[in-house]
């Protein structure tokens, strides 16, 4: 006899562990599937180890700062096997962790491959044999894999993805990143602190490219400060790989020899294709098709997370969590705005946005006033020598509504949500309290330069 459920979650990622312990606080029965590790890519290869080994890295670009600060420090030296075995011990109190949450909300975790046959039906498949469960309603969080380039596929050794980037045994004496967005960005930053050289090769003309173009050409500036080498507008045509070396060709003729290449050139959703057939899914592409309610074409069936392909992003996927978590419990819920999904990139400096940026709104044909401050003009971060970059604050002239914020510097990445709750919020500006020194106040004083009232930003015409 099947078990029998309210609610099946299929992936143990952030969608999923997420949008199990919602319906189970809300009192439904839940059972959720995980054929590998729970916390997904996140947690075991995504953004914690990522952070982690950025945290690492971090501390020895300020360890090196110390002279400045007045301090004698003797040679920082890195020790790798340490950082990484910090890396995996947070990764493994983490697991340990959400499995233990996710088991006292009463959810049932299922090891194993999660198929549903049917609307209402899954099989998980594992080694041990196969069960049948029932439930009301699927959630499908089977989230997303690194994109391959067929002409270079990944050897895992030579040729690698970012889960391989982060659990090197060694430390290469030279990096190629084949794609200058998130991923290339940040872990250039990892091993360009280690010592390595590193090149990344970007085809559009700038990194992070769905970022504002003064974003790009700031973080280029201040990544080639450190040593990474960034080649924009240049597509790689091959990489060989011999020898446990490989040799890069480019379109323009050029080329380049490295220890390792990392390819990372976006993520793919995925669902198993028995899933998909079974359930007759309306696809595009590998992603899901979902309505705002996080619907699938199937009745009963939802999809959420990288599995939709919306945002890519852990908090993306724990916002449409919600949203199915409520809808499978008879509720009427839709995911608002998308562009109000922070963006946050953990580069040195950091990059931080929310809302639609100034390109978009130029595409949307809205008229806009940029506020900007920099952090070369606040009290804390010269404190903190930790000054470059700025904040920029989009104001639509016609309505004076805020449509975004962009920011580069040191922990804009924490400022990101109030950023958020601000553009959120009906409060003026004026009334808005700001703790002082704190980095923050550069946030209001763009905000105050959107409006042309700005209390440390010089006059100027709007
Ligand atoms: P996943 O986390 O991929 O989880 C899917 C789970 O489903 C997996 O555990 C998988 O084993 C399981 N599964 C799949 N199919 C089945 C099946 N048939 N049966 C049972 N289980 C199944 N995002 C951020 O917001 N911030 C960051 O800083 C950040 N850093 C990142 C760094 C890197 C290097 C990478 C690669 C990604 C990063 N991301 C970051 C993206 C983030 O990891 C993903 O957006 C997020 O994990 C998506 O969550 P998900 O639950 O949709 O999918
Ligand atoms: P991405 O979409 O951020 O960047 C891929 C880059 O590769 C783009 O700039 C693209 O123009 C470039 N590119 C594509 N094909 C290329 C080619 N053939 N040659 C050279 N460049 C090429 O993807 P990613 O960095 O792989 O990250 C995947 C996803 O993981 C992201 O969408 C992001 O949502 C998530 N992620 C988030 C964080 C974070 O939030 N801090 C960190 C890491 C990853």
């Amino acid at each position: 006899m099947a078990d029998k459920f309210d609610v099946v979650v299929i992936g143990g990622g952030p969608g999923g562990y997420a949008a199990a312990i919602r319906c189970a606080q809300k009192k439904a029965s839940v059972a959720l599937v995980e054929k590998e590790f729970m916390g997904g890519t996140c947690l075991n290869c995504g953004c914690i180890p990522s952070k982690a080994l950025l945290g690492s890295v971090h501390f020895m670009t300020l360890a090196k700062h110390a002279p400045l600060m007045g301090i004698k420090l003797g040679s920082v030296q890195p020790d790798w096997p340490k950082m990484q075995a910090r890396k995996d011990a947070i990764i493994m109190g983490f697991r340990k962790g959400v499995t233990g949450l996710v088991r006292s909300n009463g959810v049932k975790i299922f090891e194993g491959t999660g198929i549903a046959t049917a609307p209402g039906k899954v099989r998980v498949d594992s080694n041990s044999g196969s069960t049948e469960i029932e439930a009301k309603s699927i959630i499908l969080a089977t989230g997303s894999v690194p994109i391959n380039i067929p002409a270079f596929p990944f050897d895992g050794q030579t040729i690698i993805s970012s889960k391989e980037a982060l659990s090197l045994g060694q430390i290469p004496d030279s990096l190629v990143i084949i794609g200058g967005g998130v991923i290339g960005c940040e872990l250039a930053c990892v091993y360009v602190t280690m010592g390595t050289k590193v090149t990344i090769i970007e085809a559009l003309d700038r990194l992070l490219p769905n970022e504002d173009g003064w974003v790009g050409a700031m973080l280029e500036k201040e990544l080639k400060k450190l040593g990474i080498e960034s080649m924009t507008s240049k597509k790689v045509t091959g990489v060989q790989a011999a020898g446990g070396k490989a040799a890069i060709s480019l379109e323009s003729g050029e080329s380049l020899e490295a220890e390792k290449v990392l390819v990372a050139v976006g993520r793919k959703a995925i669902c198993d294709e028995e899933t998909v057939k079974a359930l007759s899914l309306k696809m595009d592409s590998s992603k899901v098709v979902v309505n705002g309610k996080m619907e699938t074409s199937a009745a009963g069936v939802y999809a959420i997370g990288d599995a939709v392909g919306t945002t890519y992003l852990a908090h993306g996927a724990f916002a449409e969590a919600e949203v199915a978590a409520d809808n499978t419990l008879g509720h009427e819920k839709t995911m608002g705005d998308y562009s109000l999904v922070p963006r946050a990139v953990y580069t040195f400096p950091e990059v931080a946005s929310v809302g639609k940026n100034e390109q978009k709104c130029a595409e949307m044909g809205i008229e806009t006033v940029v506020g900007k401050a920099m952090f070369k003009s606040n009290g804390r971060s010269i404190a903190h020598n930790e000054n470059i970059g700025e904040i920029r604050v989009i104001r639509n002239k016609a309505n004076d509504q805020i449509m975004g914020v962009t920011m580069v510097g040191a922990i804009v990445t924490e400022l990101a949500c109030a950023a958020r709750a601000m553009i959120g919020s009906k409060e003026n500006i004026l009334d808005v309290v700001f703790a002082h020194p704190t980095v923050s106040e550069v946030l209001k004083e763009a905000w105050e330069d959107a409006f042309g009232i700005s209390l440390h930003v010089p006059p100027r015409k709007m």
